[in-house]
């Protein structure tokens, strides 16, 4: 073990780099010592040592020189959907096996500016389908807090590092829970921001009406911090808003008595774990005594959300993944002989059995004779479900939830019946399908010994609200500490 502690944001590690109890060069070394120790966690897909040690000793001269940015000290693991100009990206997926990145992604220019050091590229889903990490053809990843069971994904290995202390923070991304639902399963801090917040260029697409990229951190400050620096427009990506972006991570103190809703039928729905449910009932409790005010209130459209949700995306992401043909990049099927072998082989070959099964399912709910019953349903369903969600927040402040019905499950648990894995994203994907903002925050954990995880979700660009009640959260329950 090495002698450097665990740090639960960066203004620890800079108040200790300042007052000379540690230097960059330590703390990366320490980082990559536990990725070591615990690499049968198999949360990192790559390691950037040599680079990040190099970085490291940049990045402390600036800091000595007061000319360090704002992230200088963040060592910050990234999902593997993220492209870094020429480093490996695989997605999780064989097609990608030998793929290197010819371009960085914004959102990795924007940390770099701002001196973050990036360690290595974390293990996901293949193409970030997936609620478990177990879809990466890479091997799936353990939870540190119990390694029989999953992450959850399809960050897993972003929520791994941090939950670990492998590295202080990580990116992912979230489409329908991919940055919340991991961070619940592992205890940390898990942020959606609304939808074109932050710039998806570089980002490989899934389902491109609902893709962002969100911060996995051990504390709402350093999520505050790392949203801030990557957040804002962007000249690739229209659909990055040039609203201004505000210094989220000067505005955590703001606070005043709140209003929440819980929605009743989450609270009711079958499916829901009675140690999730005490713990939201809790939780609910404490917010009333600190003098929020708490209500229920009805959201009827609860059982659909699923089903618009997996009917959207398997339609995007039918066509996004028509590029990965054998011909333009990445896998080529070696038993090809023509050109409609070379699709049909190297397709077969190089992608995995969920992608597969989105695909076709995609496919055939944008065919002609079916486009209607569910591709143009779904959308009229999405539009109803995000009509309700803003009604419900202009009366309220933000909609409370647990972040997921059930604690991490068991590797191997869900893995033959996609349905129930797709069941378990029930509190998540509103909040996508609606482009809302969304946060998970740790709260507490069950006799198991495993964490749980509170979500909110807030206002269309409401995330300052959001990480400042987030904040106001954690030191009321006094989760502010990650233990693990
Ligand atoms: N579990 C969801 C899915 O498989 C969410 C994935 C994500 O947010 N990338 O689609």
């Amino acid at each position: 073990m090495s002698a450097v502690k665990t740090y639960n944001s960066l203004s620890e590690v800079k108040s200790d780099l300042l007052n000379g109890t540690l230097t960059l060069p330590e703390l990366v070394g320490h980082y990559l010592d536990r990725i070591a120790e615990e690499r049968h966690l198999n949360a990192f897909l790559e390691v950037f040592g040599d680079e990040a040690e190099a970085q490291a000793k940049t990045v402390q001269e600036k800091i000595m020189h007061g000319k360090a940015g704002k992230l200088a000290g963040m060592v910050i693991g990234i999902k593997d959907i993220i492209c870094y100009k020429d480093h490996r990206i695989t997605v999780g997926s064989r097609i990608l096996e030998n793929y290197t990145s010819i371009y960085s992604s914004t959102v990795v220019e924007r940390i770099l500016a701002e001196d973050a050091i990036i360690i290595g590229r974390l293990n996901c889903d293949e193409f970030a389908m997936g609620g478990s990490n177990e879809n990466s053809y890479y091997g799936h990843v353990k939870n540190y807090a119990d390694n029989t069971k999953v992450p959850g994904g399809s960050s897993g290995g972003s929520a791994v590092a941090v939950q670990a202390g492998l590295c202080l923070a990580s990116l992912g991304t979230d489409t329908g829970g991919s940055v919340r639902q991991p961070a619940a399963f592992c205890g940390v801090v898990g942020l959606k921001p609304t939808y074109g917040r932050v710039s998806r260029y570089g980002v490989v697409a899934y389902a491109s009406s609902l893709d962002q990229v969100g911060p996995i951190t051990r504390s709402v400050e350093d999520a505050a911090l790392i949203l801030e620096v990557i957040a804002g427009a962007d000249e690739y990506d229209s659909t990055a808003s040039s609203k201004p972006v505000p210094a989220y991570s000067r505005g955590l103190a703001s606070g005043g008595k709140k209003k929440l809703a819980y929605l009743v039928e989450a609270l009711s729905s079958g499916g829901i774990d009675p140690e999730v449910k005490t713990m939201t009932e809790q939780a609910i409790q404490q917010l009333k005594e600190e003098g929020h005010t708490v209500e229920p209130v009805s959201f009827p459209y609860l059982e659909y959300v699923v089903p618009t949700y997996y009917i959207l995306t398997m339609a995007e992401a039918s066509s996004n993944l028509a590029r990965y043909d054998g011909v333009h990049y990445g896998y080529r099927s070696p038993n090809a002989t023509d050109l409609e072998s070379t699709y049909k082989k190297s397709r077969s070959e190089g992608f995995g059995n969920e992608v597969k099964r989105r695909i076709m399912l995609g496919t055939f709910i944008l065919s002609a004779g079916y486009y209607d019953a569910y591709y143009a349903k779904a959308q009229k369903v999405r539009k109803l479900i995000r009509q309700k969600t803003e009604e419900i927040l202009n009366t309220y402040d933000f909609i409370l939830m647990p972040t997921t019905p059930t604690p991490a499950f068991g590797i191997g648990e869900k893995i033959d019946d996609p349905v129930t894995m797709y069941l378990a994203d029930i509190f998540t994907v509103q909040a996508s399908l609606a482009g809302i903002p969304a946060i998970s925050v740790p709260a507490g954990n069950n006799s198991s010994g495993l964490p749980l995880g509170l979500q909110f979700m807030g206002r269309r660009f409401g995330e300052g609200e959001l990480l400042a009640f987030s904040e106001h959260f954690l030191e009321l329950t006094k989760q502010k500490v990650i233990h693990h």
